[in-house]
């Protein structure tokens, strides 16, 4: 036989395109269009629908950037169309190229019930299914005008991003707005033939399967009448029953679909407009659900429920009713789907408190999985904390996105630093938008690892980010490959339902240890450096103020102030958002986040300062002039107790002189510092080893400025590349002694330094101050060091992880940006050097050998200036604190850590205050005293091991202690209760972290 496959496979193309598709919709009717432009930004739905409107038609141009404006169509069936289903076509203006990322709407009834919403791929409202003919139609839209940021030509500077620099011409121009009858068998034809056609395209060319599907398909090509489809559908779609009804084979791949909507916390668009397109598409969904008895729809990160519960309850009526069907459901356990790099321990722990507690609170749902489809990469403290949150399963795909190595699998179980493991599942699809296309479902079943061992795989499924979700055309492609020959097996379910099964037929998945490093993206760990800082700093203010709040209530009968940190925690959770924190959102998000980062630390330095004065007794002991030092940080400073006062006691002084040569000498009882006249530290001498730091001729404290244009993604992505080139910032304006400081100014392209070098025990303290304007240039801050490491540690949450500093292997060289947190650290056997900061993440590690033998150099990374998705990145005056503690072991590392991101208080006062809690190991952290969220008074301790190494010690309580009990992060029991008195054994294994809630007597 000759093969005609390219024929007919064209035909079917132009055919579908250009005759069936149209048939959809073979009549229609305009609508009456009138229309209100809400000034300003967006009004409550009452006020939008009681607004009168003014003329528009279609054709017209309407919605200036970031504008709403409420369309009201009205009309009337035709009486000819009685026993017809009939639908409204609205079209805003749509991109249907673009499955979201643009204008959107959500469509009410008049009184103010929401319909559905109006996304590029699904612009209609089902009127009469069928219709009597003579409905009178009235229907309300409340249309968003969101600028397309990421367009057909990606990363180009746009000043669409904030609303203050948007302009004001209209972005889109009114589309069809009709009354129109839907053809559902024509629709059916289509949807046949999509399935059939992109089937056809996977199956081997020689195979016979795709023959008959070719043959099959050509005779229903044959069967429609091209100037009647409506009426030759029926005959077509006979011709397919055969090739259709099928079924597949035993060892069909199957796919879980699970409905979704990956939508976005903030990114292009601000905060306030996710709440909208939260409650779009839960609108759309719930109207889905209603018409498709086989689909589930899951939603994660319980803040965007919490705000459609707040903000739209006509919405969250609808949603709560399809939860309780078990239709719609509650997926994942955290506030957001927040990054996992950054965020600290307890915030880590605080996204998953608050995540479950909601879906608790409100459902009665304590999910075991961890949704997480879009972060960029995963921490290896995450599994321990996942397991202290009471689940046991990661879902995420990002992975795939890594640029030079493939992940070997697809389910395994994934080790963390305690050894604690985690079910874990990479869709193959390799996607969280799959759209249940033949390509993609066979991609997943091509990409799956785990074949021969496994066959199920999950496939998020639905258009997110104002897509709105799943469409009817997703559920009706599924329900053909439920059991089709050549394609895998589709059936829709929960995630918990796919996990259960992923499980069970694989009881000994291959493991995982360590960080899952997503080798992309590297330069989130920098870019918006105030959004960093905030989050740093909000996460220090907390950890003090429940601490300090805490020992008040119990030590002053204080009040405990429950909601404003239940409140502030979060807005911080949400602000480590996957596009927030990682500093990839428009400008508009980083001016708002830095603004609501200000009002945090003014009201978390009040309920410090409020709880300390009401600690440190009253004017009388001020009048005494007594200062008490508070020292926040979990371990002992100056000979003030860990979360306790004492009065203040001044220290050794530090000496500085000049140098021979030109610069300064600085030094103290632990360190001497020689800056030359270039301001470069030339020499850092342990003086209890007498070992020096900084290698022979390569001075450290090095500000090193690179070209950074990376080849796409600029916030997020630095590019190998970068490090070809680069400017050593040596020249010195000026270099000086300010007291016990040396002073150094530089000044290079657009920008200017001041640093700021000083002692404080032992420690080499560096504060500098960036005015930056550059473009498209990084800063780094560089420490050779005399240290042969094959590998260095970096802090992770409850612990640290451990990177090498060659590049042997793909895996090691792609790793050539990564993430800390308060320190790095590195050492030979006997003598390290840490280098902690307060608000820096990203930093590189190399090393290089010359003739004295292989040094490391270490480099913090301070600032970029990308141009896209915010074309003024970083623009302006900046400060970032490091220190540099030569002769530093692993623990002295964590200590440094703490104390240069807790700085003492000074409060006036003549009382000490005995901590709530002590603990007389170093390596043992208390990351978190705070009382029980119940409000039963009880107090909770978080500590871990923090060394990596074995932990047996006792806890002091500082208080009459009735009963101890472990719990999990949310603070419920997980032993039984133990009635130790006030010293309370504790042993730990490497990086163990616990919980106690301690009941008081
Ligand atoms: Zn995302």
């Amino acid at each position: 036989m000759h093969d005609d496959r390219d024929l007919v496979e064209a035909r079917l193309k132009r055919v579908l395109d250009e005759r069936i598709r149209p048939a959809i919709y073979p009549e229609s009717v305009p609508l009456e269009i009138s229309v209100w432009h809400a000034p300003g930004e967006p009004v409550p739905v009452a006020e939008g629908l009681a607004a009168t409107p003014g003329p528009i038609a279609v054709g017209d141009p309407w919605g200036p950037p970031w504008s709403t404006s409420w369309f009201t169509v009205t009309g009337t069936v035709p009486r000819e169309w009685s026993g017809k289903i009939v639908e409204a076509i609205l079209d805003l203006g749509f991109d249907p190229g673009k499955v979201g990322f643009q204008c959107e709407g959500l469509v009410y009834r008049p009184d103010g019930t929401p319909v559905k919403s109006l996304n590029p791929r699904t612009p209609w409202v089902r009127i009469g299914s069928p219709a009597g003919g003579g409905e009178e139609v009235r229907l309300h839209i409340e249309a968003a005008s969101n600028p397309v940021i990421l367009d057909y030509h990606p990363f180009l500077p746009t000043q669409l991003g904030d609303k203050e620099t948007a302009g004001s011409d209209p972005l889109y121009r009114l589309g069809r707005m009709e009354l129109a009858v839907f053809d559902k068998t024509v629709w059916e034809l289509v949807m046949d033939l999509e399935v059939l056609g992109e089937l056809m395209l996977e199956l081997p060319a020689d195979s016979g399967r795709r023959h008959e599907i070719l043959r099959a398909v050509n005779r229903a090509l044959d069967a429609v009448d091209l100037q009647d489809v409506g009426g030759s559908a029926e005959a077509a779609r006979a011709e397919l029953t055969g090739v259709l009804s099928s079924p597949s084979v035993p060892s069909a791949h199957r796919v879980t679909a699970v409905g979704h909507a990956h939508i976005d916390s903030a990114w292009l668009w601000p905060l306030r407009e996710t709440v909208r397109k939260v409650a779009r598409t839960a609108s759309n969904m719930t109207a889905l659900l209603e018409d498709e008895p086989d689909f589930v729809f899951a939603m994660s990160q319980a803040q965007q429920w919490a705000w459609i519960k707040e903000h739209r309850p006509e919405v969250w009526a609808k949603v709560t009713k399809a939860v309780a069907a078990g239709r719609f459901v509650p997926t994942g356990g955290m506030w957001v789907e927040s990054d996992t790099n950054m965020p600290g321990s307890e915030a880590m722990a605080r996204q998953f408190v608050h995540g479950k507690r909601f879906f608790i609170d409100e459902f009665g749902v304590d999910n075991e999985e961890v949704w997480l489809p879009d972060t960029f990469g995963f921490a290896a403290g995450l599994p321990q904390i996942i397991k202290a949150a009471g689940a046991k399963r990661l879902l995420t795909q990002k992975i795939s996105w890594s640029q030079t190595n493939t992940f070997p699998h697809h389910t395994f179980l994934w080790e963390g630093i305690d050894g604690t493991r985690v079910f874990t599942h990479f869709p193959p699809v390799d996607s969280y938008n799959c759209s249940m296309t033949g390509h993609e479902l066979a991609h997943a079943a091509r990409n799956f690892k785990d074949k021969g061992v496994a066959r199920h795989s999950l496939a998020p499924t639905g258009y997110g980010d104002g897509g709105g979700g799943t469409t009817r055309e997703m559920v009706a492609k599924a329900a053909r490959v439920r059991d089709l020959e050549g394609s895998p097996q589709v059936e829709w379910n929960t995630p918990d339902h796919f996990f259960a099964a992923a499980e069970a037929e694989y009881p000994n998945p291959p493991v995982w240890v360590g960080e899952l490093y997503l080798e992309l993206h590297r330069a989130t760990l920098t870019s918006q450096a105030k959004t960093k800082q905030g989050n740093r700093r909000s996460e220090a203010l907390l950890r003090e103020a429940e601490l300090w709040a805490a020992t008040a209530a119990v030590r002053a009968g204080a009040e405990y102030p429950y909601q404003a940190l239940d409140r502030i925690w979060k807005t911080v959770l949400l602000h480590q958002f996957h596009d927030i924190l990682p500093g990839s959102s428009i400008a508009w998000v980083h001016r708002e986040a830095r603004r609501t980062y200000e009002l945090v630390a003014e009201e978390l330095n009040a309920i410090i300062d409020g709880a300390q004065r009401a600690l440190a007794g009253d004017a009388a002991g001020a009048a005494s002039g007594g200062t008490l030092v508070f020292n926040g940080a979990p371990h002992a400073r100056g000979g003030v107790p860990a979360g306790g006062a004492a009065p203040a006691v001044t220290g050794a002084g530090t000496r500085a002189r000049s140098r021979e040569g030109g610069g300064y000498v600085l030094a103290d009882d632990r360190l001497q510092v020689e800056i030359d006249g270039r301001g470069l530290v030339v020499s850092a001498v342990d003086r209890r080893s007498g070992r020096e730091t900084v290698p022979e001729g390569r001075p450290a404290n090095l500000l090193q400025l690179h070209p950074d244009f990376p080849n796409k993604w600029d916030a997020w992505d630095v590019d190998e590349f970068y490090r070809n080139t680069g400017t050593d910032l040596t020249d010195a304006d000026e270099v000086r002694l300010d007291a016990d400081a040396v002073v150094v100014r530089r000044s290079f392209g657009d920008s200017s330094v001041t640093q700021r070098l000083t002692l404080v025990s032992g420690r080499l303290e560096i504060e500098t101050e960036v005015d930056w304007h550059e473009r498209e240039k990084f800063l780094k801050l560089a420490f050779p060091l005399d240290v042969r490491a094959d590998r260095y540690a970096s802090e992770s949450q409850f612990g640290h992880v451990f990177r090498a500093t060659h590049t042997n292997t793909s895996w090691e060289a792609a790793k050539f940006e990564a993430c800390n947190h308060r320190f790095v650290h590195l050492e030979e056997p006997g003598w390290g050097v840490a280098l902690v900061n307060d608000s820096t993440y990203g930093h590189d590690v190399t090393r290089d050998v010359d003739a004295a033998g292989t040094t490391t150099t270490l480099r913090a990374s301070l600032l970029r200036a990308p141009r896209f998705p915010d074309p003024e990145t970083d623009q302006g005056v900046h400060r970032f604190r490091h220190a540099l503690v030569p002769g530093a072991t692993i623990g002295d590392a964590v200590r440094e850590g703490w104390f240069i991101n807790q700085p003492e208080r000074r409060v006036p006062g003549g009382v000490e205050v005995a901590p709530l809690v002590r603990v007389d190991d170093d390596a043992v952290v208390v990351s978190a005293v705070k009382l029980a969220d119940d409000g039963s008074g009880d107090v909770i301790v978080r500590f871990h091991e923090s060394t990596g190494g074995r932990a047996a010690t006792t806890l002091r309580a500082g208080f009459p202690v009735a009963e101890v009990v472990t719990t999990d992060l949310l603070e419920r029991p997980t032993g039984e209760p133990q009635r130790p008195g006030d010293a309370i054994p504790v042993t730990l294994r490497p990086f163990e972290l616990v919980t106690l809630r301690i009941k008081r007597a």
